[in-house]
């Protein structure tokens, strides 16, 4: 069946493009914008309009891709989701300048930590400017709704409406590598149980009048409690800490094809850019929490991503002990 064929039939509602614009700003007059519409918000915006939630959904989708930082390829895409809270979030491209390609967040990536930062459990609707691409199709198998999520996308005024089931056929997902009646798919609760080392307690002691440090280290450690890392069993979260002494936090987040994985440095990025932190370049101090000797580390990544983005920022690692995994330094030679 070709793609056009795909337009209009089984594929199910056919949305006409909006031009929808909202003051997101949250202040009047500054530049600060919020990547979250409360629900009382998007029914007024429902009842003045008269529009459909598919109809709102795509009017919105120009502003959320306004919000795009793509320096590599000026690319702007722009992503948007009703949540069953009733909330609709935003998601948008953030590329790296003088990193690679991988490093880049897509929109619709995004769009899920945003989810995860407002502890939305569920996305109903999503709606792309583009059409997603299969490393964000894939990273969409991992959610707890992948099944009912509908996303919609098209040329033109004329947007159409998918399952991601149509969108990626007999895909690989977490069914593959997990008892998935057993584990909490992503955007369900999760509940890593970490404990610091002992070195790790006592770098945390020794800043114990560093109140912003203490306020970044329990933000990396709560993050690490919520990583989503079911395959690898090495749950991360970090925080970084701007120059003005704000702090933004992000879980690590796993797929099952591995590499459309987010790290926990991209998500706590993400949560930066969704509550206004001005440029990376502000980044003075990274904290991240990850299991001492785990599969998967990401303390030379970090390095590596921070002498591009904030080449002033330090990185202080704080290794985790995890109860289910036992670390290698008590094993017997
Ligand atoms: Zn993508």
């Amino acid at each position: 069946m070709s793609a056009e064929a795909d337009q209009t039939s089984s594929v199910g509602e056919i949305v006409t493009r909006g031009s929808l614009t909202v003051d997101l700003s949250r202040d009047s007059g500054s530049d600060k914008h919020t990547f979250c519409i409360e629900a009382d918000e998007v029914q007024r915006l429902l009842s003045s309009s008269g529009q459909s939630e598919d109809e709102l959904l795509c009017g919105l989708i120009q502003q959320a891709s306004s919000l795009a930082r793509p320096p590599i390829s000026s690319f702007l895409v722009g992503a948007v989701a009703l949540g069953v809270s009733g909330r609709i979030f935003f998601g948008v491209n953030l590329e790296f300048a003088r990193l690679p390609l991988y490093n880049s967040v897509h929109a619709e990536q995004f769009l899920v930590v945003n989810a995860l930062h407002h502890g939305e459990r569920e996305l109903r609707k999503l709606a792309v400017s583009e059409a997603p691409c299969g490393h964000c199709r894939q990273f969409y198998s991992e959610l707890s709704c992948a099944d009912s999520i509908r996303i919609s996308f098209g040329k033109g005024q004329k947007l159409s409406s998918y399952t991601l089931a149509e969108l990626l056929p007999q895909r690989f997902g977490p069914g593959d590598l997990l008892d998935i009646s057993n584990t909490p798919l992503l955007l369900q609760p999760q509940q890593n149980s970490l404990q610091l080392t002992e070195e790790a307690h006592d770098r945390v002691e020794a800043r114990a009048g560093d109140a912003t440090f203490q306020e970044a280290f329990r933000q990396a450690a709560a993050q690490a409690r919520a990583s989503y890392a079911p395959y690898s069993q090495c749950p991360a979260g970090l925080a970084v800490i701007t120059a003005k002494q704000d702090v933004y936090a992000g879980p690590y987040i796993e797929s099952a094809a591995f590499n459309p994985s987010l790290s926990p440095l991209q998500a706590a990025i993400i949560v930066g850019v969704i509550d206004s932190m001005p440029c990376y370049t502000h980044v003075n101090e990274v904290v991240l929490v990850e299991l001492e000797g785990g599969a998967v580390q990401h303390e030379l990544t970090a390095r590596v991503v921070l002498a591009q983005i904030a080449p002033e920022a330090t990185l202080t690692v704080l290794p985790a002990l995890s109860p289910k995994k036992k670390p290698p330094h008590h094993e017997m030679p």
